[in-house]
């Protein structure tokens, strides 16, 4: 699809370019504007709010249009529900490129899947690098599918920005402050995934750090929090999407593989999601869970996505309604 995603049409939001971002690095705290000792009087600032967030640039108070962030030809923040789908690891050629037509054919925007991958136990599959970028260009163009992948380290922005359409922060690293400054001069835009034990005002400050640092194309993505319930393997703050969307102007997606770990729980929470109000889904698709190297219980097959895939419709229609 082009500009196509699930739902209606909604008005038209600003665009990026049309706004005047304010400017951090002369201002003081709490947005006031910084004055040395004997130094004139500052300029009084353009937009006067009492109380502005921490989170200046990524503030719906100060930018009240909602941002569209456009990753190749998929517009993320429209109005309607963006779906990006594909296995958690790229494993070979011929999965990934097999991922890429079953989701595209279940109605897939974007496809997904991890080269670089972070992993709690070194001892785990840690992903194939290069060849596996490589791997998931090509399907992605075969497929049709913009395609996101992971980041980890500085090191890697330029080669996952030349393979990618939109570079993804994982939540283990949504505070690595180097790696955020490198991505905010990438020539691509960032799905920024909340760190699991991240409040909603470090989440939005780590978008900040982006947003100030020159890239105004930011994506957010709750993927579950740390909690003291262990039946699912993180708490998915989906009353959080509804209230980062009231305090943000970017897009807000939701990962309900991550966000329940259980296979059963993606397709429930995939269409909460969507009637809460995120603007998009990221959601582990691979053609055969069982054998996957990562997250296979939270895995869908093909059918089972197709089979979700067509509830979804109604769902980011009624939402909206
Ligand atoms: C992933 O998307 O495969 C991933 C590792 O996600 P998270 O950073 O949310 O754990
Ligand atoms: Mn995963």
């Amino acid at each position: 699809m082009s500009s196509r995603a699930l739902g209606p049409e909604a008005t038209p939001p600003s665009r990026l370019a049309e706004r005047r971002p304010p400017r951090p690095a002369t201002a003081g705290r709490h947005g006031r504007p910084a004055r040395r000792a004997g130094a004139a009087p500052a300029a009084p600032a353009v937009v006067l709010v009492k109380n502005p967030p921490p989170f200046r640039m990524a503030s719906r108070e100060l930018h009240p249009g909602s941002t569209v962030v456009t990753a190749g030809t998929v517009e993320i923040g429209v109005g309607g529900l963006v779906v990006m789908a594909g296995p958690c690891s790229v494993e070979s050629r011929q999965q990934i490129r097999e991922a890429a037509r079953r989701v595209k054919a279940a109605g897939a925007d974007m496809l997904r899947g991890g080269a670089y991958k972070p992993r709690t136990s070194p001892y785990d599959f840690q992903g194939l690098g290069r060849k596996a970028l490589e791997w998931l260009a090509e399907a992605g163009r075969e497929s049709g599918l913009p395609v996101v992948t992971e980041v980890l380290s500085p090191e890697d922005v330029d080669l996952v920005a030349d393979h990618a359409d939109l570079l993804q922060v994982g939540a283990r690293n949504m505070q690595n402050y180097a790696l955020l400054r490198r991505l905010a001069t990438a020539p691509k835009p960032v799905l920024l995934k909340r760190g699991p034990s991240a409040t909603i005002q470090e989440w939005l400050l780590a978008a900040e750090y982006l947003l100030s640092g020159g890239n105004p194309r930011v994506v957010l993505c709750e993927r579950g929090i740390r909690t003291f319930e262990t039946a699912t393997r993180n708490t998915l703050d989906l009353a959080g999407v509804a209230l980062v969307k009231q305090l943000t102007h970017l897009p807000v997606i939701v990962d309900p593989s991550h966000g329940t770990g259980k296979r059963a729980l993606v397709a429930p929470a995939s269409r909460a999601a969507a009637a809460i109000g995120a603007d998009g889904l990221l959601i582990e698709v691979h053609p055969c869970p069982e054998r996957a190297l990562s997250d296979g219980e939270q895995s869908l097959d093909p059918e089972e996505f197709a089979e979700l895939m067509h509830t979804l419709r109604p769902r980011a229609l009624a939402a909206r309604a």
